[in-house]
């Protein structure tokens, strides 16, 4: 079938990438009364790599969007606390009430992506899945005015739009398409291996920090994520050859206890790794485009705060591009600077692995600062209108 079939020729705004960034700002500006286009190359419901941990700004958000109580509905459970282990030592912390946030949740990107794609469509949003952003089009000025979209059958089609959205993760074509310049990059990067267990009995989260390795257990729909990092330039000679027998190494290394409990647990599919990039800052906004999310702002996997920051920028871009005026999109890159500058500086020097414990637990003081300031700012956004205004 022609995944193209039935769209208009014009939309106000074409989103390309409908997982948390895309959805979310179809989402948002859908409600808003713009007619919005979503597509994706990608099958809906489809999984991604991914530690899931959502931060309290996106939980708070959900909540806000009043999607919280779907996660429930989808057998999510509810965190309730956090512990930090440095080389032995552990830290709990509870999760306390704040904003309206009671506890935090974990849900796997099959049940989060699609749950923000079917809001999308209730708001009004046409989301497509099984297309492909394959050229901008473009204005004499050079102001982006519509995109060329390709389904895999080969059918083709050019819409135009008001705004081309690039939501298209780390790696995003409309950056390119649009020469976005990277003006921010960090200096290190790690290397991930996850899976999904089932039989863990843990509650809450765990993050374990020891020289040069890192781990965490994630409690997600069906089980649990688990984790091991390390410093990116190792990650080919960690798990060259036996990724399972490299993946129980960094285990061990954080927690003998952590690794018996996992060579217990049953491993649900396979294990996924990630070989590490820089975070970055790139300019996201120009005439006739806007970029959100990772595509325009990536940050390492390790402080586990991209899917957060992606619906904190969902909600910034959806309010500038409501407003509509050059100023408010010149705005929201600001804005999104002015919160994303600590996390990526504080997240890029956790990623370094060259901290020792007493380091390591100051960063992280860092990281919950930093990270409290970008709650309150996303918590006032509600009484607030955007800074764009
Ligand atoms: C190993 C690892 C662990 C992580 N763990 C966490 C965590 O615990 N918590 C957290 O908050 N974040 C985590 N992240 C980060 C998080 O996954 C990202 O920040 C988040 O997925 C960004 O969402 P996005 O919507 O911007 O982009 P993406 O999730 O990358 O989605 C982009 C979408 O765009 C589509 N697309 C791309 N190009 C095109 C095209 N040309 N045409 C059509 N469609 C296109 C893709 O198919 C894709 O569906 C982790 C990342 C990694 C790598």
């Amino acid at each position: 079938m022609n995944a193209l079939h039935g769209l208009d020729t014009r939309y106000d705004a074409i989103i390309v990438g409908a997982r948390c960034a895309g959805a979310a700002t179809a989402l948002l500006l859908a409600r808003s009364g713009a007619r919005v286009l979503v597509v994706d190359r990608q099958a809906y419901g489809s999984d991604t790599i991914s530690t899931l941990a959502l931060m309290r700004g996106a939980v708070f958000q959900l909540n806000r969007w009043g999607l919280t109580s779907r996660l429930a509905a989808a057998g999510t459970p509810a965190i309730r606390s956090t512990t930090f282990y440095y080389e032995g030592e552990a830290i709990q912390v509870d999760i306390r009430p704040e904003h309206g946030v009671e506890c935090l949740f974990a849900p796997r990107r099959t049940v989060l992506d699609p749950l923000l794609v079917d809001a999308a469509r209730e708001a009004g949003a046409e989301v497509r899945h099984g297309v492909s952003l394959s050229g901008l089009q473009t204005a004499s000025g050079g102001r982006v005015i519509g995109a060329s979209l390709r389904d895999a059958s080969g059918a083709c089609a050019t819409i135009r739009a008001d705004i081309v959205i690039g939501a298209d993760g780390r790696q995003s074509t409309v950056a390119q398409l649009v020469n976005a310049k990277t003006y921010v990059e960090g200096s290190s990067a790690s290397g991930v291996v996850l899976g999904h267990f089932e039989g863990m009995q843990q509650d809450g989260l765990h993050w374990y920090f020891a020289h040069h390795a890192a781990a965490g257990v994630i409690p997600t729909n069906g089980g649990h994520c688990i984790f091991v990092a390390v410093p990116a330039e190792q990650f080919h000679a960690t798990f060259r050859g036996d990724v399972m027998r490299g993946f129980l190494e960094v285990l061990e290394m954080n927690s003998p206890r952590l690794r018996s409990n996992v060579n217990r647990a049953g491993l649900i599919g396979r294990l996924r790794g990630f070989g590490g990039a820089r975070s970055h800052l790139r300019s996201c906004q120009g005439a006739g485009w806007a970029l959100v999310g990772d595509a325009g702002y990536f940050k390492d996997p390790l402080t586990a705060h991209g899917i957060t920051d992606s619906l904190r920028d969902a909600e910034l871009l959806s309010r500038a591009v409501s407003i509509g005026s050059t100023q408010a999109l010149e705005s929201y890159q600001h804005e999104r600077d002015t919160l994303s500058l600590p996390l990526l500086q504080v997240t890029d020097a956790i990623a370094s692995f060259s901290w020792n414990v007493a380091e390591a637990k100051q960063l992280h003081k860092e990281l919950s600062v930093v990270m409290r300031s970008e709650t309150d700012y996303i918590a006032s956004l509600s009484a607030n209108p955007s800074l764009a205004a």
